[in-house]
C-alpha cells in the first residue's frame, strides 16, 4: 500500500518535470527562431544582368548615394569585389521588416562562397566571406562498350557527366589506347564526386576510382593524397598512373597512320619509316605537349613543316609536326608544362591533309608511343604504400556496396 503511494507520488512529479522542460524547450526553440530568422523579415534577391552596375542596383533598392558608396567601399577592401558580373552574381537584400532599411547585403558570386555585407545597430557596413558548406558524395557509374561505340558514346549511355568523362579519359589514356584498344563487350566503371549544398546539387567534384576492362587485362585507378599532401592517381599496386609523356596528346583523335618503319610515304610514294603517329584533326586544334619539358627545337623544315622538340626529364624527347601555327611565347629554351599548348594543328610540310604528326624518342631511338612503356611520376613511399592499400581496399568496398545499388552513395 505505502509503496503504492510512493510510485504514484514519483509518477506526479516525473510528470511536471516533463511538462515544465517541455516548455523550456518550445520557448527556447520559439526564442532561436525569433533571433535567427525574425518574424517579418523581408528579403528580396537581384539577379545581375548585362549593363548592371551595383549603384544601380543599389539605388534601385532605395538607398542614398553615400550609402551606396560605403557599400561599394567595403566590399572592394573586405572581399576585393570591385564590379559585378551579368548573369551569374545573385543580389539578396534582407530588411528587418518590410519598411525598415535594408539590413544585410548578401553577394553570391560562385557556388562555393557567398559575401555577406551587415549594417550593425551604429549603421556602421562589415564585410565578411563564407565558405559555403560543401556536402560531397560519391557515386557510382558502370557502362559497357557496344558495336561501333567511342568510350564517349559508352560513358554518356551509362550516365556520366561529359566533364567527369573527359577527366577518365584523360587517365586512362596513360594505360590505352582509345583507338584500337576498344571492343564491344569491355566493361568499365567510375567512382565520383557530386557536390550539393543545402540538399541540392551544384557540381560534379573528382574522378575517386576507375576501372576499364582494357584488353591486356583490368585497368584500375585510384585517387590518393600523399602524406605530403601531394593528390595523385594510382594503380591498384600503388604504382604512379599519371605517367611523364601522354600517349596521344590529343584527346579523341582518330589515328590515320601508325607507327610503321616500313610504310609508303602518302605524298613521296616510295617505302619510308613512319617514325610517329599521326592523329586527324581539324587545322587549329590546339596541340598541349605530352609531358612537361623544355623545347629544344622551333623549326620549319620540307618534311615536318613546322614543328616542335620538347626534351623532357630523363631520356624522352617528343616531336610535334606539320603544325598550322607555333602557339604564343613558345620557343627554343621555353619550359612548358604537361597539357600546355604549343601549337596548333596545320598541314604544313609533306602532308595530305590537317594532321598531327607526333613522335617519341628514347635515348634517341624512335619508339612507338603505343606501345612504350612511359615512366610513371610520383610514386609511393614505403609508408604511403601501406596507407595506400588500405584506403584502396575502403574505396573497393565502396565500390562493391554501390554497385549492388546504383541509385545509393555514400558520404566522403
Ligand atoms: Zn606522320
Amino acid at each position: 500500500m505505502k509503496k503504492a503511494k510512493i510510485n504514484t507520488l514519483t509518477k506526479i512529479i516525473l510528470l511536471i518535470a516533463a511538462i515544465l522542460s517541455l516548455v523550456a524547450i518550445v520557448l527556447l526553440v520559439t526564442d532561436l527562431g525569433r533571433r535567427t530568422i525574425g518574424v517579418n523579415e523581408s528579403k528580396s534577391t537581384v539577379a545581375v544582368s548585362a549593363g548592371d552596375t551595383l549603384s544601380k542596383i543599389l539605388t534601385d533598392q532605395g538607398m542614398t548615394v553615400s550609402d551606396v558608396d560605403i557599400i561599394a567601399k567595403t566590399l572592394k577592401s573586405g572581399a576585393g569585389v570591385t564590379s559585378l558580373r551579368a548573369d551569374s552574381d545573385k543580389l539578396t537584400f534582407i530588411r528587418p521588416r518590410d519598411d525598415a532599411p535594408i539590413q544585410k547585403i548578401v553577394l553570391v558570386p560562385g557556388p562555393w562562397k557567398q559575401i555577406e555585407l551587415t549594417c550593425d545597430d551604429a549603421g556602421i557596413w562589415k564585410c565578411e566571406t563564407v565558405e559555403i558548406e560543401r556536402d560531397t558524395r560519391a557515386v557510382f557509374r558502370t557502362g559497357e562498350i557496344r558495336d561501333g561505340d567511342s568510350f564517349y558514346v559508352a560513358g554518356g549511355r551509362a550516365g556520366i557527366p561529359a566533364g567527369i568523362l573527359a577527366d577518365v579519359y584523360d587517365l586512362l589514356a596513360f594505360e590505352m589506347d582509345f583507338e584500337r584498344d576498344i571492343r564491344a563487350g569491355q566493361e568499365f566503371s567510375v567512382l565520383y564526386e557530386e557536390n550539393y549544398a543545402d540538399g541540392e546539387k551544384v557540381d560534379n567534384g573528382r574522378v575517386i576510382a576507375v576501372s576499364f576492362d582494357a584488353l591486356r587485362g583490368n585497368v584500375k585507378m585510384y585517387r590518393f593524397r600523399k602524406s605530403d599532401g601531394t593528390v595523385g592517381y594510382y594503380d591498384q599496386d600503388g604504382n604512379g598512373a599519371i605517367k611523364s609523356l601522354k600517349r596521344t596528346p590529343i584527346n579523341n583523335a582518330r589515328v590515320s597512320s601508325s607507327f610503321n618503319l616500313r610504310r609508303k610515304h602518302p605524298v613521296l610514294g616510295y617505302t619510308r619509316a613512319h617514325k610517329g603517329i599521326d592523329f586527324r584533326a581539324g587545322t587549329g586544334t590546339p596541340i598541349p605537349s605530352a609531358g612537361a619539358g623544355r623545347v629544344v627545337k622551333r623549326a620549319t623544315d620540307r618534311g615536318y613543316g613546322n614543328y616542335i622538340r620538347i626534351r623532357h626529364n630523363g631520356s624522352y624527347e617528343t616531336l610535334y609536326a606539320h603544325m598550322s601555327r607555333f602557339a604564343k611565347g613558345v620557343g627554343v629554351g621555353t619550359t612548358v608544362k604537361q597539357g600546355q599548348i604549343v601549337g596548333y594543328v596545320g598541314s604544313t610540310g609533306l602532308s595530305t591533309g590537317p594532321h598531327l604528326h607526333y613522335e617519341i624518342i628514347k635515348d634517341g631511338k624512335h619508339v612507338n608511343p603505343m606501345t612504350v612503356k612511359l615512366p610513371a611520376i610520383g610514386n609511393l613511399s614505403a609508408a604511403d604504400k601501406v596507407r595506400f592499400n588500405k584506403f584502396r581496399n575502403t574505396i573497393d568496398d565502396i565500390v562493391h556496396d554501390l554497385s549492388d545499388h546504383p541509385n545509393w552513395f555514400v558520404q566522403m
